[in-house]
Order: C-alpha cells, then sequence, then structure tokens
C-alpha cells in the first residue's frame, strides 16, 4: 500500500489526519490518489443519504448589512452595492412558487439587516409555517443574541446556517473587522445547538493567509462540534472589498475538503455551493462526486439575484436556479443522482 492509500483507508475508519498527511492528500499530483479520495467520499455519502439530492429554495431576502467583513460583496463599507429588501408578500410568493416546484426547504439568507427584528423575523417564520406546514425553514442572517435564536425557533425555525467562517482566531481576525470575533461566532453556533436547531457552520477555501495548518483545524473543528449540516465552498474575490487583488481559493482544494469532510463525518449534509459552481465549469457536479448531497438553487426573485453579489460574477440563472429545475434535475440524472423532493432533514444525531 502506498502512503496516500493508507491515509485513506484511516480516513475511512473516520481517523482524524495529521497535518502532514492532509499536506500530502493536498498537494499530490498522483490522479489515482485524487481520483480514490473522491470515489470513496462518494460512497461513503451514497451509504448514508443514497442516490438522493437534496434541494433548498434559497431566498436572498436582504443585502442590507451591518457588518464589515473584508471579503464579503455586501459589506456595509461598499457603497457601490445596490441595496434592496424583499417585503413579506414577496417572500411568501417565493416560497409559494418554490412549494410547486418540488421544494420542502426555504432558506432565508440575508445581511445582518437591522430592519429585520427579532419580531418581523418570528412573524415571517411562522407566515411560511403556516403556509407550508410541511417544509422546513431555515435561516442564515447572521450573529444573534441567544434569546433571538430562541425565539425564531418558538416560531417556528428549523435549521440555522450560520458559517464560523474559520477556525482559526488570528485568521479570523485577519478577515473580519475588529468588532467581530471568533468567539462570539462559535458561541453562537453552540447556543444554535443547544437549541435544538439542525446547525450549519462552514468555511471558505483559500481566504487569504490560509494554511494548511487551518485546513487541517477545520477538519478536526468539524469532528468535535458535529454539525448538522457544513457549508464549504472557495473563497471568490469581489472587485468592492479590500480582497479584490487576492486570488480565489482553489477548485481542487474544495473538493478534496469536502471529500475529507464526507469520509470524516459521513452523516453530514454537504452542499455543493454556488460558490464552486461559480468557480469551475459543472463544479457543482463536481462536488457532487466528491461527496456532497445538497444543492440550493435560487429563489429569489431575478430581478434582485444581481444585486447579492457576495464575490464577482456568482452564478444565478440556468441550473443554479429555481426555474433551471429541469436542467438541475437532467444534470444530476446524468451523474446517476435524482432530486429529492423532501424536507431532507440531517442523519446527524444531536
Ligand atoms: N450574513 C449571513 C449570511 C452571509 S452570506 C451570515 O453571516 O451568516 C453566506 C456565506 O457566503 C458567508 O458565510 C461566506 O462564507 C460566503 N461568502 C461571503 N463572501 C464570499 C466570497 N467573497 N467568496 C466566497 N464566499 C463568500
Amino acid at each position: 500500500m502506498t502512503h496516500e492509500e493508507q491515509i485513506i483507508e484511516r480516513l475511512k475508519a473516520e481517523q482524524m489526519l495529521s497535518v502532514g498527511e492532509l499536506n500530502c492528500l493536498l498537494t499530490t499530483k498522483d490522479t489515482e490518489t485524487v481520483e480514490r479520495l473522491r470515489a470513496e467520499a462518494r460512497m461513503a455519502a451514497q451509504s448514508v443519504y443514497g442516490k438522493q439530492i437534496y434541494i433548498r429554495g434559497l431566498i436572498e431576502f436582504t443585502n442590507y448589512c451591518k457588518n464589515d467583513c473584508y471579503y464579503c460583496g455586501i459589506r456595509r463599507g461598499n457603497a457601490c452595492a445596490e441595496r434592496y429588501r424583499l417585503t413579506e408578500e414577496q417572500i411568501l410568493s417565493c416560497c409559494a412558487t418554490g412549494y410547486e416546484l418540488g421544494f420542502r426547504t426555504f432558506v432565508l439568507q440575508g445581511g445582518e439587516d437591522p430592519y429585520f427584528t427579532d419580531e418581523r423575523i418570528c412573524d415571517l417564520v411562522s407566515a411560511i409555517k403556516r403556509a407550508h406546514p410541511d417544509c422546513a425553514v431555515t435561516l442564515s442572517i447572521g450573529e444573534k443574541e441567544r434569546a433571538s435564536y430562541q425565539a425564531y425557533f418558538d416560531a417556528g425555525a428549523d435549521r440555522y446556517l450560520l458559517r464560523h467562517e474559520t477556525a482559526d482566531a488570528v485568521h479570523y481576525g485577519k478577515l473580519h473587522p475588529e468588532e467581530m470575533s471568533l468567539k462570539n461566532r462559535m458561541r453562537c453556533l453552540r447556543d444554535l445547538k443547544e437549541i435544538g436547531y439542525q446547525t450549519g457552520c462552514g468555511f471558505m477555501v483559500g481566504t487569504p493567509f490560509q494554511t494548511t495548518e487551518m485546513l487541517a483545524d477545520e477538519l478536526a473543528f468539524l469532528t468535535q462540534f458535529k454539525p448538522h449540516m457544513a457549508g464549504i465552498g472557495p473563497f471568490l474575490p469581489h472587485r468592492d472589498t479590500p480582497f479584490k487583488d487576492f486570488g480565489g481559493g482553489s477548485v481542487q482544494t474544495t473538493l478534496k475538503m469536502l471529500a475529507l469532510s464526507r469520509l470524516l463525518c459521513p452523516e453530514i449534509l454537504l452542499p455543493a455551493t454556488t460558490a464552486l459552481g461559480t468557480a469551475a465549469a459543472g463544479g457543482r457536479e463536481r462536488g457532487i462526486l466528491a461527496g456532497a448531497n445538497v444543492v440550493m438553487p435560487n429563489l429569489s426573485p431575478a430581478s434582485c439575484r444581481e444585486k447579492y453579489s457576495i464575490y464577482d460574477n456568482k452564478l444565478n440563472m440556468g441550473a443554479e436556479s429555481s426555474e433551471g429545475l429541469a436542467e438541475l434535475a437532467a444534470r444530476m440524472k446524468k451523474i446517476g443522482r435524482v432530486l429529492a423532493t423532501c424536507r431532507g432533514d440531517s442523519l446527524v444525531k444531536n
């Protein structure tokens, strides 16, 4: 057995890698090893979730944000961003359209927009649950107090996505202004899990200043925190941010991190992210073939999609969008997968 084969065997037994071993997998030029890793990861995904790919209707309902994350195109400091927020009526109409198309999960994602007070979020969540009691509602609206998370949960929210962005506190400080901290982000994630949400964390691959040690820490964090889901996608620069001159994250590294996450946490839900689809042709399919099992087509009204620009050239049409669901289904069929019309709950136990 080669050294690489030994590492893959250990991964199959859900054993954590050393930094050296991760480095070996991340730098290998051996196409056989790379293909082996992906094949093991997709087999692991299939043994838990079968051939089904879960879909979530993504509604980007506001791009106002009080935060100033250095990587993000909708940061408050970006005066070029054209701001919008959807009304409750518009959001409900997105859900109704989505429901007809077969979506049974709606993800409300947005900047941290003070207009959406806890009361407004709770009203929104309960209105969606009233209209579609058989659907799951996921919130992705950033860092809040525990009491707020509890209120949204009591109003009916089922899941919450809050990527930690990086598990390294010093690195976190290089990606965010001083008023933000990894400590608070982690506090949020713990609160969410304790309250009873199906909780998603996640990180970007290839953010400025990221090292292999940090990627090893990401994997260790996933195995310790045991999230129900993890969003993992390449960093992509946005022209009106402080990180505009940095290169984007590597597609190959992202695919390897997906595969490793799947092997170390077999029950986790892993979306093939829009960023991955944007970074490479067929990126979403390649993500699925490396162990991902979720896609999140855009349900937002077409007129505001351009404005939810967190990085340059973000895909929002064709198979990325709800109108393109037939196209997405056809693409999945080509790689031997089927889109599932169910809530698609995580099999990670709390
Ligand atoms: N305000 C919410 C939603 C943020 S947008 C929150 O704080 O959770 C969702 C995700 O997009 C972010 O968590 C981040 O990981 C990702 N993102 C933002 N800017 C990006 C960029 N330039 N490249 C790649 N991903 C980015």
